[in-house]
């Protein structure tokens, strides 16, 4: 929706009810708060197309209305091709009042302890599962696309420890592994938690 300062980036809105009245219509929106406007303003943790649920609600005039977007569930939005200037996603809902987030807590990753933020390369360790910023575990985003199958310090450590105590017919006994993976296929199946919820 049309914000008041035309120069800020679009509100983005639920729109819950339409109601005429004369020849003007209305609409009862639900507010999508963009991090930066949180009162605990904007992490790093934040990708550019996040969005919060909030319980903030109005009614405005539907001429405020620019145009329609898609709020994706966190996993849809990983699993899209390409995202356009119309793909956003939410993954908590948002207090206005309290600025408090629900859920209170999400995944965290890396040895920072981070949210995963979809606009920052990630890579996951082989063995340990995790997921690291290069930058984090002492590499470079660089270093570690060159490696088919990437192992964290800590699993390194363990492997070379294991590799040391087994006799060489035995090397055929470490676990194998299916090289990296873009972040989590895992999760993919709930599905549509926001998905394709009408917003403008
Ligand atoms: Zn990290
Ligand atoms: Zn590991």
């Amino acid at each position: 929706m049309l914000p008041p300062d035309t120069s800020d980036k679009p509100y983005v809105a639920l729109v819950e009810k339409l109601e005429h009245d004369g020849n003007n219509v209305d609409v009862s929106v639900r507010w999508y708060y963009r991090p930066e406007d949180t009162i605990g303003g904007r992490q790093k943790f934040h990708g550019e197309n996040e969005i919060f649920l909030s319980d903030h609600r109005d009614v405005q005039s539907a001429r405020t209305i620019e145009g329609k977007c898609v709020v994706h569930s966190y996993d849809d939005y990983l699993n899209l091709e390409n995202v356009g200037v119309e793909d956003y996603y939410c993954r908590m809902e948002y207090n206005f009042i309290t600025g408090a987030f629900a859920p209170e807590r999400i995944d965290v990753f890396c040895k920072c302890d981070t949210p995963h933020n979809p606009d920052v390369f990630m890579v996951q360790c082989d063995d340990c599962e995790d997921w690291y910023h290069p930058a984090c575990v002492g590499t470079t985003i660089e270093e570690v696309k060159k490696t088919d199958n990437y192992l964290c310090p800590e699993c390194e450590e363990a492997h070379n420890e294991y590799f040391l105590n087994q006799s060489r017919t035995d090397v055929s006994a470490l676990p194998t592994s299916n090289g990296n993976q873009a972040f989590p296929k895992a999760s993919i199946s709930s599905k549509c938690k926001q998905s394709a919820a009408r917003v403008v």
